[in-house]
């Protein structure tokens, strides 16, 4: 046994000469600043701690991000034992609010107890990453385009949801500069201005695989910056001409394209309704769901239907397809008219529905 030098009790040990509970007296077992300036973006949340801005985790409310930064600016002494840190918050107005500190643990098995309060200052300003988006930057561009013909409307909005997808995925993964600063129409496509190199080449390429496309990457030197070259890269993603079940010439007869396959493509011959393969440089394109006409249905039995030619307003007799569903009360039907002739496609994706209306 020794003999603390400020209370004269007998201990098993001392600290600096101390018993536990006079240490325990005399040190700073917490310390925490007066003040603390929590610095957050006005438009995204993020948290400057140091010189990083840090996003929040999604949907997480303004007071847990004041908390943890309160929590992370309170330190407890080392000599303390397993310590339990409890904050409560007490709002002064919508910027200040004082929490009061609350350590427990132990020194050397003697239970302690220390209390500050914390005055923390909410500031806004702008992040790093929120003043580049909204100052027009952009690392990548990603220029969506179709071989031999525009880019159709439903293509287009399934890639604005591939690539909303996916910046939101990078992000939660901690990609801060994965963000669109702008996009928009452009004759025959549609462009998106990205703020991140990598995330422009992951974003291409979701959209070339889920769209069937090819992904040509150009870079362009725009600019140097402490001594570094810094870059542009242009992704041109390009959907092929034919998308599924696009309507083609192949010889005089007229045929949907199924799918193609380095320069083979695996067609439906509206005549016969018979599946065939073809080179596609035989093939001359008409179109998709665009060069379709709505036709009032006049009447229909077990083998035709009867309609009235959008063109020429005559009834014309077209056999009904093998398989052929007729919706429930449709007044309607979707032709294709090529030299005065009617076609029922044989096939209407699912992807057309938005343009058919
Ligand atoms: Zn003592
Ligand atoms: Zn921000």
């Amino acid at each position: 046994m020794m003999m603390c030098v400020e209370c004269g009790a007998q201990s098993e040990r001392l600290i600096g000469g101390s018993c536990a509970s006079c240490f325990a007296k005399k040190t700073e077992l917490l310390s925490a600043p007066l003040v603390l300036d929590v610095e957050l973006c006005a438009h995204c949340d993020a948290r400057l701690i140091g010189n990083t801005w840090n996003d929040p985790d999604e949907g997480v409310p303004i007071q847990w991000i004041r908390e943890e930064a309160v929590r992370g600016a309170v330190r407890s002494h080392a000599k303390v034992h397993a310590p339990v840190v409890v904050l409560t918050e007490s709002a002064q107005d919508e910027k200040h609010s004082t929490f009061t500190v609350v350590m427990t643990g132990d020194v050397d098995g003697v239970p302690v107890e220390a209390r500050r309060e914390v005055l923390a200052r909410l500031r806004r300003s702008v992040c790093d990453r929120c003043s580049k988006m909204f100052g027009g930057y952009y690392a990548a561009i990603i220029q969506f385009r179709a071989t031999g013909r525009d880019v159709r409307p439903e293509e287009i909005q399934r890639a604005h949801r591939v690539i909303g997808d996916e910046l939101d995925r990078l992000r939660a993964n901690g990609n801060r500069e994965a963000f669109l600063t702008k996009s928009g129409a452009v004759p025959g496509g549609f462009d998106y201005y990205i703020g991140d190199i990598e995330a422009g080449r992951i974003l291409s390429k979701e959209v070339a695989r889920r769209l069937g496309a090819t992904v040509i990457e150009t870079a362009k030197l725009a600019g140097r910056k402490l001594g570094v070259d810094l870059y542009r890269v242009t992704f041109l993603v390009r959907i092929e001409l034919y998308s599924e079940s696009d309507f083609a010439l192949y010889g005089e007869e007229i045929v949907q394209v199924l799918s193609v396959n380095k320069g083979r493509a695996v067609i439906l011959r509206l005549q016969g309704n018979k599946k065939d393969r073809a080179e596609v440089e035989d093939l001359k394109r008409l179109g998709g769901p665009d060069v379709l006409q709505e036709a009032v249905l006049v009447s229909h039995d077990a083998t035709n239907f009867q309609v009235l030619d959008p063109v020429s307003l005559k009834t014309v007799d077209l056999p009904k397809p093998v398989g052929y569903e007729l919706e429930a009360g449709a007044t309607t039907l979707w032709v294709l008219r090529h030299e005065e002739r009617l076609w029922l496609p044989a096939v209407i994706p699912n992807a057309w529905r938005a343009s058919l209306k």
